[in-house]
């Protein structure tokens, strides 16, 4: 007989993740990594710094992702492409955070997650994922790929193995995010 294949959804020991608790209380479908094709995340358990962010907030990454980072961001630079880390790791608990402060600003949670992954799916619990900007450029706007700094990271991203993770019209139902990208050290 075959193994049988977990469930997605469900951690390592079928039990609901740290992340999911609180997903009734968000107003989370339990069936939302099916009906996304989001897998849960496995949060960070080593860290380093890769600097500060434009608002002096220090940056974290999982080590081989920020060495990756650096190693891209200096390879830019010598290309005359300015690269600047908006943001990195992220808890699961930091997630929930979020999420609860869009929700008593008015916002519905099917419009929410349309920006904001379900804590414990978020790629940036695993310190892979990095939000890029680059000066002069509102961070975090569509407009990053109108840049410079996002067409270098069309072409050259790859050699870092950093992948955009949400393209337009991707089939996450997540919006386009241009200044999105996680470390795949294994593709
Ligand atoms: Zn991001």
């Amino acid at each position: 007989m075959p193994p049988r294949r977990k469930p997605h959804d469900q951690s390592p020991q079928g039990k609901p993740s740290p992340g999911q608790l609180a997903w009734a209380e968000l107003g989370i479908p339990a069936d939302y990594c099916v009906a996304r094709g989001l897998p849960l995340q496995i949060q960070a358990a080593e860290l380093i710094s890769i600097g500060t962010n434009p608002e002096g907030r220090d940056i974290q990454l999982s080590p081989a992702a920020g060495a990756a980072w650096l190693r891209m961001r200096d390879s830019a630079s010598r290309a005359g492409v300015a690269l600047v880390a908006i943001s990195g790791f992220r808890s699961i608990e930091r997630q929930v955070e979020i999420i609860r402060a869009k929700l008593l600003s008015g916002r519905a949670i099917g419009d929410i997650l349309k920006t904001v992954a379900a804590p414990g799916t978020s790629e940036h619990h695993t310190g892979r994922a990095i939000d890029i900007g680059t000066p002069g450029q509102e961070p975090l706007t569509e407009d990053f790929a109108l840049t410079p700094a996002f067409r270098w990271l069309e072409s050259h991203s790859g050699a870092f193995c950093f992948k955009l993770s949400y393209p337009r019209d991707n089939t996450h139902g997540i919006s386009y995010e241009p200044w999105h990208w996680c470390f795949h050290p294994e593709n």
